[in-house]
């Protein structure tokens, strides 16, 4: 028997587990699909606080982690795929091992949706990013390019313009879905370029190992074109990891958990932390603030349940 399962082991679990840890409740955390989470897949990050020269993603991860082990906790690799919150103890499995705990902490964040190029994934952190306000920074005066359609499209077109000397934003249709205030501030943005109706066939170059231009294809000619830029950002939208919550947790129209006075959600001993709630700020210093706050919800939960 658990005090605390954390699922997720991003910026939102870690945190959560340095600090139920540190309360002497011997979290075990369970990996997830992707170990590390989202910081896991970039390069450097030098806007999380205290790290003047910044430091590259999986080496934040990676103290994280350490800092979590010291305190206590206890990691197993693997996803979770099926979970009982209907009593208490509830019932978490892992393929054949099911584990059985009084709280649970649910950090397993939301996955950046990709094109799904080969290229797209070998230069990810290396002139591919899914993140404008954590990348941006790195396009000072270059060209670069956004893909996508939507509002996070359309926003971070803008906010990236800031930086870049030209934005060229790439959407597969002539028509968008982003709402008309944003498509209308994109336009009036003398820096950002629409390129309509394109689909991006290849990153290049794997072998120079960065960005340098993007083979793109016009979904109604089915011309090719090429266009040199030194980055790419993918915005076309993020999937929250809560399909194993159907029915069983209330999430918003997109599937993204819903929470209240802090990080509860409406089974008692649930709470939820990071950008699995969070499609609105889904940075790692929000993300670990949010796991900080459901450790110390399942804290005291714990302690005014110590019947089960
Ligand atoms: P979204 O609304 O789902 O839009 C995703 C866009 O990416 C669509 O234009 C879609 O094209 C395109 N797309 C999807 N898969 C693609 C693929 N494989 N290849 C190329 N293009 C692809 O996602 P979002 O823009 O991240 O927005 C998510 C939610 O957050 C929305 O409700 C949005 O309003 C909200 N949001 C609001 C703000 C704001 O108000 N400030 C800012 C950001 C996000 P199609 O249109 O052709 O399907």
């Amino acid at each position: 028997m658990n005090n605390v399962i954390i699922i997720g082991s991003g910026c939102a679990g870690l945190t959560a587990a340095i600090y139920v840890g540190r309360a002497n409740l011997k979290p075990l955390v369970i990996d997830g699909y992707e170990p590390g989470g989202q910081l896991s897949l970039t390069t450097m990050v030098e806007n999380f606080p205290g790290f003047p020269d910044g430091i590259l993603g999986p080496d934040l991860i990676d103290n994280m982690r350490k800092q979590a082990q010291k305190f206590g906790a206890e990691f197993k690799a693997g996803a979770i795929t099926e979970v009982d919150l209907s009593k208490r103890p509830f019932k978490i499995s892992v393929a054949n091992d099911v584990y059985e705990t009084r709280s649970l902490i649910i950090g397993s964040g939301a996955t950046a949706r990709m094109i799904g190029l080969e290229s797209e994934r070998k230069l990810i952190g290396h002139g591919v990013s899914t993140c404008a306000t954590c990348d941006g920074y790195f396009f000072r005066g270059k060209e670069i390019a956004v893909v996508g359609g939507g509002d996070s499209a359309m926003e971070e077109s803008n906010f990236l313009s800031k930086f870049a000397s030209k934005v060229h934003l790439i959407h597969r249709r002539p028509e968008f879905r982003a709402s008309k205030i944003m498509i209308d501030r994109a336009r009036e943005n003398e820096k950002i370029h629409f390129l309509t109706p394109y689909v991006v066939e290849e990153i290049a170059d794997v072998a120079k190992g960065g960005v340098d231009h993007l083979k793109l294809r016009n979904t109604q000619t089915q011309e090719m074109m090429t266009l040199p830029v030194e980055g790419v950002f993918i915005a076309i939208g993020h999937e929250p990891n809560t399909k194993v919550f159907r029915g069983k947790l209330d999430m918003d129209e997109n599937g993204y958990l819903i929470t209240h006075h802090g990080s509860q959600t409406k089974v008692p001993g649930v709470f939820a932390a990071g950008d699995v709630q969070d499609h609105r700020y889904r940075q790692a210093v929000t993300a670990a603030g949010s796991g900080c706050m459901a450790a110390l919800d399942a804290e005291k939960f714990l302690d005014a349940h110590k019947d089960a």
